[in-house]
């Protein structure tokens, strides 16, 4: 089964929580246990899962991203966006978690985030259960 969403993202670099929105998208599969492979089809956005417990969390991952690698530096690529092409190869463009008892296996403290690295932009994430 495949589920496509479209998401539209409000900065130019946002984290979002999709978990529930894949957690639907298992439960409607009927699928008790199996994969879930959540891919992001773009080359400057990607998706991760890591802590939603604590939203500060997310804040430090990007706050880091963007230290790591500045919006302005010394790029060769024309269109202005090389920083957010490499967070987006850093992070990777796609996750996968276990199905378990018809629901997506996440630890306690986890959700998968969308990662926008050149937004503000529509966006769209597939989600494959099989
Ligand atoms: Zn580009």
């Amino acid at each position: 089964m495949k589920k496509i969403l479209s998401i539209s993202t409000k900065s130019r670099p946002e984290l979002i929580d999709i978990t529930e929105k894949v957690r639907s998208a298992v439960s409607a599969s009927s699928i008790k246990e199996g994969l879930c492979c959540i891919y992001v089809p773009h080359t400057t956005a990607g998706v991760t899962i890591n802590e939603g417990a604590d939203p500060s969390v997310k804040l430090d991952i990007l706050a880091s991203l963007n230290k790591l690698v500045p919006f302005d530096g010394d790029y060769h690529h024309g269109e202005g966006n090389s920083a957010a092409h490499i967070k987006a190869t850093l992070v990777g463009t796609s996750a996968i978690c276990l199905i378990e008892d018809g629901k997506p296996a996440l630890g306690t403290w986890q959700a998968i985030f969308f990662c926008e690295f050149d937004g503000p932009r529509t966006r769209n994430i597939t989600i494959k259960i099989v």
